[in-house]
């Protein structure tokens, strides 16, 4: 642990990146569940599982982006 410290005040400029919107909210209407599917390396889609069933979920982001953030897949 060293080398790390918490006292955020005395750093104007923390050296954090700033909060992740890497991620979707998607219902499965496989399983009746909701959980996140995050943004893939590239930057291109995301991608993520059916916490249950493990179906596979994958969103491409196209030009201008979608209107909402939740997304329900079947
Ligand atoms: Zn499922």
């Amino acid at each position: 642990m060293s080398g790390e410290h918490l006292d955020l005040s005395s750093d104007p400029n923390p050296p954090r990146p700033p909060p992740a919107r890497g991620f979707l909210g998607v219902h499965f209407a496989c399983c009746g569940l909701y959980s996140r599917v995050y943004l893939n390396r590239e930057g291109t889609e995301y991608v993520g599982r059916c916490p249950k069933c493990m179906a596979q979920a994958k969103f491409v982001i196209g030009e201008g982006g979608h209107g909402g953030r939740f997304f329900s897949v079947s």
